[in-house]
């Protein structure tokens, strides 16, 4: 739901680009290797990163790639569920859960860490269609962003700015 403070993040981003690949092979898409190194590079951390960020270090460690192709593989990867778009952030997480590409999210955005965790609304009992029912409303796009603090950032004392 929210990513534990202090969990082994390299297997945690290993689970994710594996989830990514069956979730292809599964439904015909390809991860190609451009697509895959734009989620590597969003698996790397729970924080979003935004697709200019994302260009940079994506250049800072290989050949700097054409921006066309990495907005191109950040729809790939949202239509299909693999990442995500934070629109309140303008940012892009890898999916850290498994579900299909139109299930409604909710996500959690704690703005201390910046980290996001994503959880589906019916787990938690949110029916959008419920909701908005009652204002003769049909959600489309459904993913509710939530700000807060995540357990960990709240039973850690804010860093003091004295020095
Ligand atoms: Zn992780
Ligand atoms: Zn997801
Ligand atoms: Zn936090």
């Amino acid at each position: 739901m929210f990513p534990p403070a202090g969990h082994d993040h390299d297997a945690c981003a290993v689970d994710t680009l594996a989830r990514a690949e069956a979730t292809c092979r599964a439904q015909g898409l390809t991860l190609s290797p451009g697509r895959r190194r734009v989620l590597e590079a969003l698996a790397r951390s729970h924080a979003p990163v935004g697709a200019y960020d994302l260009i940079e270090q994506l250049a800072a460690e290989g050949p700097r790639p054409a921006p066309i192709t990495v907005y191109r593989a950040l729809s790939f990867l949202t239509e299909n569920g693999l990442a995500h778009r934070i629109e309140r952030l303008n940012a892009f997480v890898a999916c850290a859960g498994h579900h299909d590409a139109a299930r409604p999210l909710v996500f959690l955005i704690c703005d201390r860490c910046g980290q996001v965790g994503e959880v589906a609304a019916d787990e938690v009992g949110i029916d959008l269609e419920r909701t908005c029912a009652p204002a003769g409303f049909r959600p489309r796009s459904a993913a509710l962003e939530i700000l807060g603090v995540c357990r960990h950032c709240a039973n850690t004392p804010e860093p003091s700015h004295a020095d």
